[in-house]
């Protein structure tokens, strides 16, 4: 217990009445729904929104609306009344009467492509409400939700969404929690009726109905009745307050001692102890409803403030001091230094660009200024702002707890720590998977060049999954990222928000060549024209040098073969070559040269004729050391279900993969193999395919290995249609 308050008594919402929450689920379980009913119902809305007909506040990307997905995480600030309290005439219901919090709600994505957008929303949130769909209950996708929301340690609540239709299963989407989710999930809701008989819900702890009316889009939703449960559900009612009492009594010793001592447990009672478990996450109270027909909805958001933590209920977050690993305590107290993370960059197309920061520690405000420890750089903050519905809205301060957005700052990326200048700390960032797939990118006018480079380095900024940089080979920009989707997502981006068209390329590899055998090669460049000519001539071994080595040249001239000022020259051409490949136009490596030989002439010789000449020795000795091409190898980690292995297996043979090891790892089956990168374009969508969503994989490069003939003679039937090489 802290001896004084955490609260500045200038905040509006204590820490107590603040609740950080996400909403997470597999894409279509009506996320985006839920939000906005949520945002309907506090009052930020005013005509509610239908994602079918594209107007959702959440949704405010162009082409999310398009696609109907939710790809950006938007951070939505609501205030909440618990108004099923007000409607009530129980004396249950009244006793919360009249208490008002803040709420800020992440949206988060639920697609595959978007996994760095759930890291980084869960990085920062105190609590989520996992929707499920009643019908299809837990999907493949929401495991993967489900996995990252415990790696961040977020308590969750679970909501069993779309009970108004057909198929609807309470107890099937329940029971696909305890068994695909290994989760401790207990209901403290019960549906009344199901499919297009789905009136409301039986709170289980009160032992009372709930029950809605007709929720058509005129009628709004708030015309909800507390009722006696009706008879037939009175059993089912009773078991459950049973089931769920042994169940928190299992893990709280508060109750496990009053029910050992036969002591009545009131409903203020057990909520607390519910509320204690599901902060420890070690419950999962679940609820059920209908965002669409609007019924449960405000029994869910009551939930949120019931059940889910305020920033006060959870462990104080922890950074290490810069260039030490000591661990620095971040106090939930509005009286300490500034501490805040900022975990989302976004361009506005109204605001400019805003940093989205959740506050740990402290308190801002206008005016005020701000250190980025990994900048080493204070920076003075103009204009702090949160999102309210579809309305931006400016604030003066920010307090511990709260997530906000600072308007006009340049020098920020997302994860980067933003504190007092007296409180050097460094929060962990969230952490971000590697890019896997890239391709070739050029504007469909060359004068739009500049502008797509600065667009494509500004998406770069805002999305730690997405990378651009230029080819050297090639001279290409290259594009990489998460996936298919998302590099469309950025393409789609790149036209809307910066005007630049693009025609994309399909993936390119970066092969490399070397040599089997040694060999000697000679070089002449000698032109006698007219005036004054060009002579150089140098003869030189090769060797492959041992795997990763690299590129070792030596002079080995005796007795002023070459004069000592031209064998430099001679070195520059060789490497020029190695650089430009001569078997099919790529890079060379593993390769060992001298220079043994050659001859000069008095007038004629110079640098360019001396360094042609070693391009022309490399190259002939090349042809003659039998040069394959190589490729870069892929080490492969598939994480899948047993029952997807022997499909999954098939697929990395078919890509000329090898299977380095299977084990078994907390339930799952895991294949380690090494696979080409050129195998591999495509392989997030088999993936998915292949096991309905439910494999995940990560790659990361191991080394170059020769291609298979077949494929060597591919690339080199297409070197020879490219055009003549540099030199
Ligand atoms: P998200 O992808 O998880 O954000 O899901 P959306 O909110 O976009 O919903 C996906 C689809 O399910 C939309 O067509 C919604 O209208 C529909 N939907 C969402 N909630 C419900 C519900 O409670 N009942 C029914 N019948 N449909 C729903």
């Amino acid at each position: 217990m802290q001896d004084k308050s955490p609260n500045s008594p200038n905040r509006q919402y204590t820490l107590e009445r603040t609740r950080n929450i996400g909403i997470a689920a597999h894409i279509d379980a009506g996320k985006t729904t839920t939000t906005e009913r949520i945002l309907f119902y506090t009052g930020l809305i005013h005509k509610i929104g239908d994602v079918d007909d594209g107007n959702t506040v959440t949704d405010w990307m162009e082409q999310e609306k398009e696609r109907g997905i939710t790809i950006t995480s938007a951070a939505v600030t609501c205030f909440w009344t618990q108004k099923c309290a007000k409607a009530g005439e129980d004396q249950i219901y009244k006793a919360f009467k009249d208490v008002s919090h803040r709420i800020n709600i992440i949206d988060t994505p639920g697609h595959v492509d978007f996994t760095a957008e759930v890291e980084r929303s869960m990085r920062v949130l105190d609590g989520a409400v996992a929707v499920f769909c009643g019908v299809a209950g837990v999907q493949p996708q929401s495991e993967t939700v489900w996995r990252q929301a415990t790696k961040y340690k977020v308590p969750r609540i679970a909501f069993v969404n779309k009970m108004d239709r057909t198929g609807a299963n309470f107890d099937n989407a329940l029971n696909d929690m305890r068994t695909k989710l290994k989760a401790y999930a207990f209901p403290i809701f019960l549906p009344i009726g199901a499919e297009d008989k789905f009136e409301g819900v039986v709170d289980i702890v009160n032992q009372k109905a709930i029950v809605w009316g007709p929720g058509d889009i005129a009628n709004e939703g708030l015309n909800y009745e507390i009722k006696d449960i009706p008879e037939e559900l009175k059993g089912k009612a009773q078991d459950a307050l049973k089931e769920l009492i042994d169940a928190v009594s299992n893990k709280d010793d508060a109750i496990a001692e009053l029910v050992l001592e036969d002591k009545p447990i009131t409903p203020t009672i057990l909520k607390a102890a519910i509320r204690r478990l599901t902060c420890k996450i070690e419950l999962i109270p679940v609820l059920c409803g209908s965002a669409f027909k609007k019924k449960g909805v405000q029994v869910l958001v009551d939930s949120v403030i019931d059940y889910l933590p305020s920033p006060l209920d959870i462990p104080p977050a922890e950074g290490t001091e810069p260039g030490t690993d000591n661990v620095v305590k971040v106090d939930t107290d509005d009286s300490a230094k500034f501490c805040s993370l900022a975990f989302k960059l976004w361009t506005d197309p109204y605001a400019g660009k805003l940093v989205f920061f959740r506050v740990y520690s402290g308190h801002l405000k206008k005016g005020d200024t701000i250190y980025n420890p990994r900048t080493r750089k204070r920076e003075r903050v103009s204009r702090l702002m949160v999102i309210q519905g579809s309305e931006r809205k400016d604030i003066d301060s920010v307090y511990s707890g709260d997530i906000a957005a600072l308007v006009g700052l340049r020098n920020i990326t997302t994860g980067d720590t933003l504190c007092d200048e007296n409180f050097d700390v460094t929060l962990e960032p969230p952490t971000f998977p590697e890019p896997v797939i890239s391709m070739a990118v050029e504007p469909k006018t060359k004068a739009d060049r500049d502008k797509m480079s600065e667009g494509l380095q500004r998406l770069s900024e805002e999305d730690p999954t997405f990378r651009c940089f230029t080819n050297e080979e090639t001279g290409q920009l290259i594009i990489a990222g998460m996936g298919e989707l998302h590099l469309e997502i950025i393409i789609d981006r790149l036209k809307r928000e910066f005007k630049v068209e693009a025609n994309v390329g399909a993936p390119q590899i970066a092969y490399r060549e070397t040599i089997t055998k040694d060999a000697e090669g000679e070089g002449k460049f000698i032109r006698q024209s007219g005036g004054r000519g060009q002579y150089g001539h140098a003869c030189i071994t090769i060797q492959p040098n041992e795997k990763g080595k690299g590129i070792e040249i030596e002079n080995k001239i005796v007795g002023g073969a070459i004069p000592k000022e031209y064998v430099g020259a001679v070195i520059d051409g060789i490497e020029e070559a190695i650089r430009s490949g001569v078997h099919a136009g790529y890079q060379m490596i593993d390769i060992k040269a001298q220079v043994v030989d050659g001859s000069f002439h008095e007038v004629d010789s110079n640098e360019l004729a001396f360094k042609m000449a070693g391009i022309f020795a490399l190259k002939e000795a090349v042809k003659k050391a039998g040069p394959i091409i190589l490729e870069p190898i892929m080490k492969v980690e598939v994480t899948t279900p047993d029952e997807y292995q022997g499909d999954l297996l098939g697929d990395i043979n078919r890509r000329r993969g090898t299977i380095l090891g299977i084990d078994a790892k907390a339930g799952q089956t895991v294949l380690n193999a090494q696979v080409p990168l050129a195998e591999m374009f495509g392989y997030a969508t088999a993936i998915r395919s292949l096991s309905k969503g439910r494999a995940s994989y990560s790659m990361e490069p191991l080394n170059f290995e020769q291609v298979p003939n077949s494929v060597e003679k591919a690339i080199l039937d297409t070197a020879a249609k490219r055009p003549a090489a540099r030199t």
